[in-house]
């Protein structure tokens, strides 16, 4: 079984601070870590090899530091590492993004493709389900647990706030999976040695996939962003000390004037 598992390099939010001038995220000095959905994803794919000698890919989209994501996946035990980098894929969208990893995976030709949930930057958790329509794969998204039924079939469980589904999925298929899915294992000493010693991470760039220039980037993405901004600090909220008949008639009144109920 071959699995690929997309992983996105982000910066680490809790460090984020936006320039209140552009609106645009300063990234200097902030540290990039692999996506925490996508670490599980990793964890999920490593399972299915340890039990079933599976081939795993990383792959990621990225400027050239997306290289160093790609070594601690390495170091994780993945067996290939991918980066897809050309200057005329940046700018681009959840539609770019997805268009581009879609080609690597049609050319890689795998069983099973996993995605995380979302990414903790982009937050739009588009590009999985995106891929899969790219390529008409059947696509389970939101997935707690993965079970291999045999390389032609999955049963997944797929989370809800009330509940699960559980479902049996054909291969190829893909799935974008919680982070609650599993924990991400450590990299290995052996592994981190041999994922920085040698250049091990594979560099694809348009001239392996292809692509027309003017489908790619910022030209070729349909999302313009009109402004973006940090939402303001929130006043201190209202407290009634009254009794609970009392507070629900205050509960109900002030959702009926701002039209909730
Ligand atoms: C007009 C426009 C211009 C943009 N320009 C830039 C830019 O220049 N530079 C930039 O960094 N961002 C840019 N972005 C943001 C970028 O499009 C998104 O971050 C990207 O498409 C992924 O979307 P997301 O973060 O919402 O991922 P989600 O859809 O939330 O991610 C879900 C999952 O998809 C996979 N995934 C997502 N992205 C990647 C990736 N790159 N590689 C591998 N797997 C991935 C991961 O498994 C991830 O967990 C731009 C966005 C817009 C709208």
């Amino acid at each position: 079984m071959k699995i690929i598992v997309c992983v996105k390099q982000v910066p680490d939010t809790s460090e984020v601070r936006i320039d209140q001038k552009t609106g645009t995220m300063i990234r200097e000095g902030v540290k990039s870590i692999i996506n925490p959905d996508d670490l599980s994803g990793l964890e999920a794919a490593l399972r299915i090899k340890d039990k079933n000698n599976a081939e795993v890919i990383a792959l990621s989209m990225g400027p050239k530091q997306a290289d160093n994501a790609l070594r601690e996946c390495l170091a994780m035990g993945v067996d290939r590492a991918i980066l897809l980098s050309d200057r005329a894929f940046a700018g681009a969208d959840t539609w770019v993004t997805s268009l581009v990893l879609s080609k690597a995976v049609e050319l890689l030709s795998p069983d099973l493709v996993i995605c995380g949930r979302q990414a903790i930057d982009g937050d739009t958790a588009q590009v999985g389900p995106q891929i899969a329509e790219h390529l008409n794969l059947p696509s389970v998204a939101y997935v707690s647990d993965i079970k291999l039924e045999s390389n032609e079939s999955l049963v997944v469980k797929r989370m809800f706030e009330d509940g699960y589904q559980s479902i049996r999925v054909k291969t190829p298929c893909l799935l974008t999976v919680l982070k609650e899915i599993n924990e991400a294992r450590y990299m290995r000493v052996s592994r981190i040695y041999n994922a920085y010693k040698a250049d091990l991470v594979e560099l694809w760039d348009n001239s392996t996939l292809g692509f027309d220039p003017l489908v790619l980037g910022l030209k070729g993405s349909p999302t313009k962003v009109k402004k973006s901004y940090t939402k303001g600090v929130k006043t201190a909220g209202k407290v009634f000390d009254v009794p609970p008949k009392e507070a629900a008639r205050i509960i109900a009144d002030k959702l009926k004037e701002n039209y909730i109920l």
